[in-house]
């Protein structure tokens, strides 16, 4: 059984770091074109990068900077794409930040800033990702499916998360967002699924894991005694974007070592 994504085309966002640039790869190894967005001037060298690593393995792609919270720069990015590659069949929605605060001390701009760029940005990608596939319709040399959107959420879409309010509202409201799309767009044959990752070795998270003590005391939490790699979360996104998964839509599924079996009550709660 092969996972085969050849003929296709896969908007990444985020894809210069942590679990964006996994995904990349692993879509790219499964021959797709990439398109490794990334929202920072200062990110384009670590983008250009990941791009080469894809191409020197035989994979191809391009680099594209946009901010995906800003509605004009969006509707750019699916309009050069299309442009250059014809159509676009995937969109891994990943990019995401986390502006951390204790709720009482959080800032409206921590607020705006987290729910920009983790929801309005899912929101704004899908709405132009679905238009292009409802104009393309169901081509098979290319995929059963018309389109596949694949949400990048977190465990915290249902494990709450104190200083995190911002953070854990944007995951668990791209929970129903993924689902709704899901139904509406699936007599159309757009699959929609999210991807819930637990603790993910990323820059976003380095404070979890730099020390030893941190990562001892992040490892009680994971049953499965280490944390995740953008591998991970690559292998899943690739399968899932694949015609081997044809029957999945609407569902979020947890990669996370088994963080949501909540290891904490193993002692007996
Ligand atoms: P990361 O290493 O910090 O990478 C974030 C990526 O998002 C970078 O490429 C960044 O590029 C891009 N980005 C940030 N703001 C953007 C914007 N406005 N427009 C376009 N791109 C933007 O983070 P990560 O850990 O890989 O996280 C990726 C996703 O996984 C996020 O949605 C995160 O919530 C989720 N997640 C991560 C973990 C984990 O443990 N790591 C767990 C659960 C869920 P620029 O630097 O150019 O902005």
């Amino acid at each position: 059984m092969e996972i085969s994504l050849h003929n296709q085309v896969a908007v990444i966002t985020g894809a210069s770091s942590g679990i964006g640039t996994g995904i990349a790869k692993s879509i790219a190894s499964a021959g797709a074109a990439v398109v490794v967005n990334h929202s920072s001037e200062r990110s384009t060298d670590e983008a250009k990068a990941v791009l080469k690593e894809i191409t020197d393995a035989g994979g191809k792609g391009i680099t594209y900077q946009c901010d995906v919270s800003k509605e004009d720069q969006v509707v750019k990015m699916f309009q050069d794409v299309i442009s250059e590659f014809g159509t676009v069949d995937i969109l891994i929605n990943n990019a995401g930040i986390q502006k951390d605060s204790k709720f009482t001390e959080m800032t409206i701009d921590q607020w705006n800033a987290v729910i920009g760029v983790n929801l309005t940005g899912q929101f704004l990608c899908a709405r132009e990702a679905i238009k292009e596939f409802l104009r393309r319709g169901i081509d098979p040399s290319r995929s059963v499916a018309c389109g596949k959107i694949i949400h990048i959420s977190s465990v915290h879409e249902i494990i709450p998360w104190a200083g995190h309010a911002n953070y854990a509202s944007s995951k668990g409201a791209i929970r129903m967002l993924m689902q709704t799309l899901a139904q509406e767009y699936g007599a159309d044959k757009i699959r929609v699924n999210s991807i819930c990752p637990g603790a993910i070795q990323t820059p976003i998270n380095k404070s979890a894991w730099e020390t030893p003590e941190a990562l001892n005391s992040l490892l009680s939490l994971i049953p499965y005694n280490r944390i995740g790699q953008p591998q991970d979360i690559g292998n899943l996104a690739a399968f899932l974007a694949s015609d081997l998964a044809d029957y999945i839509t609407g569902t979020s599924i947890f990669v996370d070592g088994g963080m949501t079996t909540f290891e904490s009550f193993s002692t007996g709660g």
